[in-house]
Order: structure tokens, then sequence, then C-alpha cells
């Protein structure tokens, strides 16, 4: 085996590919047009075209495609061949720079939100230069943009460069205040920590709900769970391990940083960490990450569950999406600094994510709002639906020492002045082992930790992105004015602490008392998505997109159809895999399982001897009335279920799946479990939670 940093991003054309394969002036004009985010003129294309394809062919590529994330959240790509018919009935391989820079996917059938009409059925794609091509099953994958003719975002990848352009020209106006006049940029960094579970593929193809819904719609408790604990950060099994490592090959030949590996807290369940990237890059490779996942379980004879919820009672998938700025000129803008300046700008940014996050609540709730992360948040093993934010002990007392203006430190005590001052030095705060908070600083970036495992990141960051960019904006139109800046900072960071302390909680999130006091405080808590996408058209929200940029009126609306038709699509599958499983396997086997019984109750009776029968004859009575109770309720879901497209309104629709349809399988799901406790384990027609959970050993 080749050592890794030999074939680290070897199926990646990057910068040392294109360093070797383009001519010297075209690789400087490329570098050019990517960093400052111009157009490929055609010229310049046909020669990236050809040199790339050249690359592709030599690495095995047969195919090229433009790889996109459309509104589903997950990726797509339609392959084309390179082969161009040549004289005498041959072919040759041919890759344009057009092909390179813009494709026409049929996108008739991705979600749009109404965005592109349908006479209008093609969208287009186009290059983001910024995420290097890279070769997947014998195909060159161009990361791009997918939009609608109208030059509507039609994808995750859209909103999200345009939010990080926000972010960069507000934060370069504020590291300029300070006196940093080589930064040319600033970008937000992404490192995102993915969840999952692995489980055997024989026990996954006999779960229908697997299947059809990525979770388990029913499943009574197992005797083990998670309460040992015996399974987070504890040896990983040779099967396990043979997974990873060759999960952590093929994401390195693709240039992926997978860096950490292990064992989460949930029996199956396990976490991949990557070195952090540029957000954009990181979205792609997290894509990509969650891709290849899947595909090498397959190989391995096992399936990865990316649902944030694939079982009931056992922890849950989430995804950490650790977040910040940092400069072209290598500064992690949350990186306290070791002079007054450096930790006056420092303190600074602090106080925008305070207030970004603050002003904001609804839409970082809402870019982790889906069906399946619902059953995450407020389940006291995520964080709950209260958004705030952990500041540790530390930053928490300056803060609180410059709002009221009373001296800091343990030994001599003295007044921050800021821009005066150095901060003392803090240790990265080791009370952040609580997993509780939403939104957490950790020494030198948040880590937001309310997305679910299937999510992509896009959406988080856009939010992040822009609301940061937002106060970032506000900040710099203050001090841009300013005759005194010293006096103005020290007087805009104490203002806005004061005025954003509400969201900022180091105490336990689980607790209830917290959510009480959350109320008091004036804090949102958006339990499910129903509730909170509304807020996605708020006036102020429309306002704060608008004006980045980021997304316009109609994107807005589109995004919120679709959510909202998505979580209604979500229930809508649930419900009817669930009728099936119980009309077709449930009901059935417990039926059968009665008759066996009455027949035993009956060989029984028939005996010369007076054998006892109050075991056949308890369970009978039991278990035919569950499913007597069973039938009932589920008659009343498929009632329900008659009725749940008469609705003008998505959001009302919305309403009445969680209220109706998913009550109605909750109390379903609640006598199923109970069924299956009670029914011999060979007659129940499905592997039981402890089956999947231990089912790779
Ligand atoms: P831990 O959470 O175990 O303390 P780290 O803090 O080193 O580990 O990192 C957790 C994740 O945060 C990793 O994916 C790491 O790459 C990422 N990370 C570290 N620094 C930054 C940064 N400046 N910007 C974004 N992500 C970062
Ligand atoms: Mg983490």
């Amino acid at each position: 085996m080749e050592t890794v940093s030999k074939y680290f991003g070897a199926h990646v054309f990057n910068d040392t590919a294109m360093k070797e394969r383009l001519p010297k002036d075209t690789y400087h004009l490329l570098q050019q047009t990517i960093k400052n985010g111009k157009h490929l003129e055609l010229g310049l294309a046909n020669v990236v075209a050809n040199a790339m394809k050249d690359w592709a062919i030599e690495h095995g590529a047969t195919h090229y495609t433009h790889w996109f994330q459309p509104l589903t959240g997950i990726t797509a790509e339609k392959h084309d061949s390179f082969i161009s018919p040549a004289t005498g009935g041959k072919v040759i391989m041919e890759f344009s720079g057009k092909e390179l820079i813009q494709g026409e996917p049929d996108a008739s059938s991705f979600p749009s939100g109404g965005l592109r009409a349908t006479f209008e059925a093609r969208g287009y794609t186009a290059w983001d230069a910024t995420s290097y091509a890279f070769i997947k099953d014998n195909t060159l994958c161009i990361p791009t943009a997918f939009c609608s003719y109208g030059g509507h975002a039609l994808d995750k990848k859209t909103p999200l460069l345009r939010s990080m352009q926000a972010l960069s020209r507000q934060a370069l106006r504020v590291v300029k205040l300070f006196g940093n006049e080589d930064v040319r940029f600033v970008e937000t960094t992404v490192g995102a920590e993915q969840e999952y579970f692995l489980i055997d593929k024989s026990v996954f193809e006999k779960r229908k709900d697997l299947i059809y819904t990525g979770r388990t719609l029913f499943g009574a408790k197992p005797p083990k769970g998670q309460e040992l604990d015996d399974h987070y950060f504890g040896a990983i099994k040779p099967r396990v391990l043979a997974y990873m490592k060759e999960l952590d090959e093929e994401l390195w030949k693709l240039g992926i940083l997978a860096k950490t590996e292990h064992n989460e807290v949930a029996p199956a369940q396990h976490e991949l960490a990557p070195i952090f990237t540029t957000t954009n890059i990181a979205a792609d490779h997290n894509q990509l990450t969650m891709e290849l996942m899947q595909k090498i379980a397959k190989k391995h004879d096992m399936v990865c569950l990316l649902h944030e919820k694939p079982f009931a009672g056992v922890n849950g998938s989430g995804k950490h999406n650790n977040w910040s700025l940092s400069t072209d000129t290598g500064i992690n803008l949350l990186n306290p600094g070791e002079t007054p300046a450096e930790n006056a700008q420092f303190l600074l940014f602090i106080c925008a994510v305070i207030k970004a996050v603050d002003d904001y609540q609804d839409l970082i709730r809402i870019s982790v709002a889906s069906a399946s992360n619902d059953h995450r948040l407020g389940a006291n093993e995520a964080p709950p639906a209260v958004v705030s934010i952990f500041l540790g002990t530390e930053l928490s007392e300056i803060l609180d020492a410059i709002e009221k203006d009373v001296p800091y430190g343990s030994k001599e005590k003295e007044m921050l002045r800021i821009g005066v001052h150095t901060l003392p030095k803090f240790p990265k705060d080791t009370t952040d082992r609580n997993r509780t908070s939403p939104f957490a600083f950790t020494g030198n970036k948040f880590e937001f930790r309310m997305l679910g495992s299937s999510a992509s990141i896009s959406d988080a960051n856009v939010m992040i992105n822009t609301s940061v960019a937002d106060a970032l904006m506000q900040f710099a139109d203050i001090l841009e004015q300013s005759d005194d800046f010293e006096a103005d900072l020290h007087m805009l960071i104490r203002n806005t602490i004061k005025a954003h302390k509400r969201i900022i909680f180091n105490g336990n999130g689980y607790d209830d008392q917290w959510v009480r006091e959350a109320e008091e405080r004036g804090l949102l808590n958006l339990k499910s998505t129903p509730d909170c996408l509304p807020y996605l058209l708020h006036d102020k929200n429309i306002k704060l997109f608008t004006r980045h940029k980021v997304f316009s009126l109609e994107e807005l609306k589109a995004q919120y159809d679709i959510q909202m038709e998505g979580y209604c699509k979500i229930i809508n599958i649930e419900a009817l895999t669930l009728l099936n499983m119980v009309n077709k396997d449930i009901l059935p086997a417990v039926s059968g399982f009665i008759g066996e019984l009455g027949r035993t109750y009956q060989q029984k009776t028939a005996m010369p001897f007076a054998a006892d029968v109050s075991y056949e004859e308890g369970l009978i009575k039991e278990l035919s009335a569950l499913s007597g109770s069973l039938y009932q309720k589920k008659v009343s879901l498929e009632q329900a279920m008659e009725i749940r497209n008469d609705f003008a309104d998505i959001g009302a629709q919305a309403r009445y799946y969680r209220d109706v349809i998913f009550a109605s399988m909750n109390d379903i799901r609640t006598v199923v479990d109970e069924m299956e406790d009670k029914t011999r384990s060979t007659a129940w027609p499905y592997p039981t939670y402890g089956a999947i959970l231990f089912s790779v050993k």
C-alpha cells in the first residue's frame, strides 16, 4: 500500500495537478479568475477543459458530470461520456470549455418551489471553480451551482456562495478598521463532524421501515441499550475498523481531510470528523462523505444509516458544524489575540456572532428544521429547540465586566478598556464538555450542534454567514463614522452585550428550568418544523436576505414551499409504510400467533387430566385486546389519511400531518411495541431492536 501522502488527493484536479498540466499563463489566469470570483472566459475554459480531460482519462475516467446539489439536499449527477465520433468508425475523447463551465441538465424533476415555470424546464449548472473537480466511479465530477434561466438559485450551493461573499464584504470592512490593510477577503471555515449508524445488511433488508423511511417505525426496547455507556470511544470492532479504513482511504483520494473516527454513544453508532476547510468545500466534502459512507458500507455487507433518529429510545445522529472566520492572510478572527488591538477585534467578532444569533434565532432554528431532525431537538439528547450561545466562564466574565464597567481579573483587578488592555489568556473552556449547548464557543470557533446527520450543511452556514454579515455591517456602519474609535468601539461592544446577553446561557440545556427561563428571557422555542418555517418569510428576514443578496423574495418563498412540502412528503411516506406493515405483517402475524395459542389451548383442555391453561388464556386475551385496539387505531389513521390533501395552504397541511397523522403514528407504535414484547420471537415479522443494534459483531 502506498503511503497516504502519496495518494492523498490523487483523484482531485487540485492545485498541484493544475500547475503540472496547465500552461503557466493559463494557470495564473485561472487562479486570478477563481480568486476574484469572476466568470471563466471561453478561451481559457477550453484550455482548462482539455487539460482536465487528459488528466481524467489518465485516471480512468470515461465520463464527466456536472455534480450539483439540488434542493432535495442530496447530490445529483447526469453522466455524459467524453466520446465523440471520428472518421473510420472511431471515436475521440472530447471535452470543451463550454461543457466545463455550463451544463443544462433536464431539471424539471428537481424541486423548484415554482421558481422554474414548467414551460421552462431547463435549469443550468455552472462550474464553481473554487471547488476542485474530482473523479468518482470513472466519472470526472465538476462541482457546479444550479440555477434557473431567470437566475434563481435552485440549489444549496448558490446561496452558500452568496452568503460567503456577503460575510467577506462586511468582515473586510471591520478588519480594515483595525488597520489590517493587507487583507483581501475573509472566508468562513467549517469542520463538520458526522455521526452515523452501521448495521448489518441482513437485518436492514427485513425492515420495510428502514428501507422506505430510513428509520424504524416500531421496535420494543431491547434488554440492553446504551445505558452502560460502554460503546462511546470503545474499542472498534474489526468489521467496523475495516470499513473505516476503506472509507478513510477513499476520502483521502478525494482530498477530503478525514481525521478522527470513533464510536459514539449508542450501540452501532460512530462518528467521523474531518479537518476544517473553506465552507463551500466543506459542504461539498460532507456530501461526498455521506455518499461514500453509504456506498462503502454496502461493500462490507452493512448499511450506513444517516437518518437523525433511526431508533426510538436510542441516541439519534447529528452533525456538529464547527465554524470560524479567517482572513486570506491566515488569521482566525475568533482567536483571542496577543495585543490590545487583536483582542478588541476578537471581542467585536464575538459580539457580532452573539448579536447575529440573537437577532436571527428563528433562522438558525429553521436552518436545521426537518421532519427527521424534529425527533432529536428537544429530546434530551441533542441540543434543545431553544437557540442559545455558550461562551464558557472566562469569556462570559470578561463580557460581564465590560458590560457592567466593573473590574476584571483575579490578581490585579482593573477596569478593562477595550483597545488599551490585553485580555487575560483564557484556556479553551473545559466545561464545554457538556454537550447541551446549541451554539458553543470552543476556544477559537463556534460549534453549532443542532444540525441533523443527513442534512446538507449549506443551510446552516447560509444562515450563520448572513446573520453575522448583517451584524458586522451594522458595526462597520457605526465605526466607520467614528471620531473616537476606541471610545466608540468600547461603547459598541458594551451596548451589544447589554442588548443581546439574553442569548448567552452556560448552564444545562436539558434542564426543564432552562426552557422556562428561556421563555422569560423572550427566546423562541420553536419545537417543530411547521412551527418554525413561517418565520422564514417574516419581514425582518426577507429584508436581511435581500439586503445581502443571498435570497430574493421569490427564492425565499420557494424555500418555504419546498421545505414544508418536504415535511409533508416524509410523514406521508412514513404513514403509508406504517399502514403497510400493520396491515400486511403485524396484524396477520399476531392473529396467527393467537390462533396457534388457541389450538394449544384446545389441545390442553382436551387432555385427560387438568392442564393449566392460564398462560394461553391470559395471553390470548391480552393479545386480542391489543390487536383489536391496533385495528381501530389503524382504521382511524386510514381515515385521517383520506383527507390529507384537502388543504389549500401548505402550512396548514404540514400542521395536519404533525398534529393528526404523526400523532396517530406514535399512538399506533405504542400498541405495536407492546404486542412485540408479548409475541413469540419467531412469530414476530421483523428483526428486533436488539438484533439490529447488535447486528455488527
Ligand atoms: P474537539 O472538538 O475534539 O476538541 P477540535 O476542537 O480540534 O476537536 O475540532 C473539532 C472540529 O472543529 C474539527 O473538525 C476541526 O477541524 C474543526 N475546527 C478546528 N478549528 C476550526 C476553525 N478555525 N474553523 C472551523 N472548524 C475548525
Ligand atoms: Mg463536536
